[in-house]
């Protein structure tokens, strides 16, 4: 009998009538082999599958439950807002709380636009700037992840600065040609695309990655990256979907001190209900329908349940404020500290990143930089070392190239348990 028995059943059944079993292809656990458990409940900083097993969860949904699983606040604050009806399709004032929410946060915000997805954010965020700019080329950096939509599923062939090929069949190649590929970290190669290109409506970046493992800017690269933007009439777009409100209290925005154009948010400031939202100065949002003749439009955009769970979210965060990230950050270092600490003791190389409640690492010999240094990464350790950590109760990401979270409701005496477990599993696979 396996101790994931029931799951394995589950799977099986899912997949007769679902695509993989999974309504996003993360979940599937292709690039660790093995069953995902099937999760009954969620409570604190503890999963629970329908087998019984109990995890400690690093994943948090991909990142939006900061305050853990089944917080009261949020719990409350969804199921009130649901006892007067789910949707209206007509404007509700907690939109206008939260939009200001986020307007007092950031200097380069003075409008807010709210969706029901990260991939849709972005989306729309990139056909305001090249609306507003009227050109057709977008810039993206090899590795970053922005949602799956046609101009942003483009991936590295060469890592170079060429017109980059769509990563998916379906995705037109005619779309593709538009978007440029840069390489992370690397100053040159965005030069290169703005010599290639003097139509480039903007330059997306994953400030702080998230979607390669955690890779974070060079702080002179960003500073390069929007000299390079403004020089050549190109707006800058953060994505902040993940990084929002998760590396801090204002994001790559606030640690690197660095104002973006247009910056999308998701993840956390749904409290885990569907939310995306894109934000600008009022110049570049009034373009947008129905001010401006930009369209983007949304049956359930700004859904009350799904706003009351973000506000509710974000007030709890600016209660605490920076002081918030402080103690996350403080958790995510010891364990990272740990991890390496445990990975040297048993000569296996092992690259640490930690910001804010995000962490990272990678199987391998030397700092990660980019997406190809990622990739050189061991992945079949890698495998190992997650398959092991799941038996032992400990839910972390099932791939190397994923940022993991602390969420507020874990404390020094579960990291350390962790790091205890991670020591006996890289002692067993060294
Ligand atoms: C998760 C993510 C997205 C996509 O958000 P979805 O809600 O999954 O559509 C976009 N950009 C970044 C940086 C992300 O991490």
């Amino acid at each position: 009998m396996s101790q994931f028995s029931k799951s394995i059943k589950a799977y099986e059944e899912a997949k007769e009538v679902i695509p993989g079993g999974v309504d996003s292809p993360v979940r599937a656990f292709k690039s660790v082999g093995g069953t995902p458990p099937f999760i009954e409940r969620g409570e604190g900083a503890y999963l629970f599958d329908i087998d019984g097993n109990r995890y400690i969860d690093f994943v948090q949904s991909w990142g939006p439950l900061i305050f853990g699983h089944a917080d009261q606040a949020i719990e409350e604050a969804v199921c009130s807002a649901a006892k007067k009806g789910l949707s209206f399709g007509a404007p509700t004032t907690i939109e206008t709380d939260l939009a200001q929410q986020i307007v007092s946060l950031f200097d380069s915000i003075d409008k807010v636009r709210f969706v029901s997805s990260g991939t849709e954010a972005v989306m729309s965020a990139i056909r305001l700037a090249r609306g507003f700019t009227g050109r057709d080329d977008i810039v993206k950096f090899v590795g970053c992840y922005h949602g799956h939509s046609d101009s942003l599923l483009v991936e590295a062939g060469s890592g170079m600065a060429t017109f980059g090929a769509p990563s998916s069949p379906g995705v037109p190649a005619d779309l593709s040609r538009h978007t440029l590929l840069a390489t992370y970290n690397d100053l040159e190669s965005l030069k290169q695309c703005f010599e290639n290109s003097s139509e480039i409506a903007c330059v997306i970046i994953e400030p702080i990655a998230g979607n390669m493992g955690l890779v974070p800017s060079d702080k002179e690269f960003l500073e390069g990256v929007q000299s390079l933007c403004r020089e050549h009439g190109a707006l800058l777009i953060f994505d902040e979907v993940m990084s929002g409100f998760r590396a801090g209290l204002r994001g790559a925005s606030g640690i690197y001190g660095i104002d973006a154009d247009i910056i999308t948010f998701g993840k956390v400031i749904g409290g885990g209900m569907p939310v995306g939202a894109f934000g600008a100065r009022s110049e570049i949002m009034e373009r947008l329908s129905p001010d401006g003749p930009i369209y983007q439009a949304g049956t359930l955009s700004g859904n009350p349940i799904a706003m009351h769970a973000g506000y509710a979210s974000l007030e709890k965060i600016l209660r605490e404020g920076d002081a918030l990230y402080k103690r996350l950050e403080l958790l995510a270092l010891r364990l990272t500290q740990g991890l390496a600490d445990a990975a040297k003791r048993h000569g296996i190389p092992l690259q640490t990143d930690v910001r804010g409640s995000m962490f990272g690492f990678f199987f391998n010999e030397k700092p990660v930089k980019n997406f190809r240094d990622a990739m050189a990464s061991d992945s079949k350790r890698f495998a190992q070392f997650h398959r092991k950590m799941l038996e032992r109760g400990v839910y972390l990401a099932c791939s190397q190239y994923e940022t993991g979270f602390i969420s507020s409701v874990m404390d020094e005496a579960m990291i350390d348990d962790v790091i205890a477990k991670a020591d006996a599993v890289l002692d067993e696979i060294k």
